[in-house]
């Protein structure tokens, strides 16, 4: 390393993140001490500043720096929720503007692989929403991959009982991509011709 001790913890700890290795590591280091102090000041503040006021919402799950999101919060939203595997999910879903629905946020998905099984992601106040929230239907958006086929499964069969329609978004988006990388007009019509499960 640099025998700077305070540069290489910089650059220990930019290589947290993900996939920056320690080259580019190095190379954010080298940039940030480029920029003048009061630049760093406010970019280290952002990152505080966020971590400090973004939380859950007590709802969805999603992001918000708010006790409830404003996805919520709408005033005429159906009585529909989508559910998903991760916040940015909710951001792609988002620009389908025919979506008048909530969402579910999951954090994850069941992946015996990883022991990742339905307690360690957020599924038990989706069976609360459903009830609560006289839901219609529930439409299972994960990704299209095995982990999320599976964890769609499960959900469905857990759902059923309770009467409401669970749906699956459509295949239009290819096996094993993410809803995050598909453009909004597939999204759309993956949404559109979501079948019953
Ligand atoms: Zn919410």
């Amino acid at each position: 390393m640099n025998q700077i001790e305070s540069l290489d913890r910089l650059i220990n700890e930019l290589s947290k993140l993900p996939a920056v290795g320690k080259k580019t590591a190095q190379r954010y280091a080298y940039f940030l001490l480029s920029m003048n102090e009061s630049d760093v000041r406010d970019f280290a503040d952002a990152i505080i500043t966020a971590k400090e006021s973004v939380h859950y919402c007590k709802i969805c799950a999603n992001f918000t720096d708010k006790e409830i999101c404003d996805i919520c919060s709408r005033p005429d939203k159906e009585p529909i929720i989508c559910v998903v595997k991760e916040p940015k999910d909710v951001t792609a879903l988002e620009k389908v503007r025919d979506f008048k629905g909530s969402y579910h946020v999951l954090h994850g998905v069941i992946n015996p692989l990883e022991n990742k099984g339905p307690n360690d992601i957020n599924l038990r106040s989706l069976l609360d929403r459903v009830n609560n929230e006289h839901i219609q239907e529930v439409i299972v958006a994960t990704n299209p991959d095995v982990e999320g086929e599976a964890t769609a499964m499960y959900i469905a069969n857990l759902l059923k009982p309770l009467g409401v329609k669970v749906t699956r978004i459509a295949q239009g988006i290819s096996m094993g991509s993410e809803l995050e990388y598909t453009d909004a007009v597939t999204l759309s019509k993956a949404m559109n011709s979501r079948r019953e499960m």
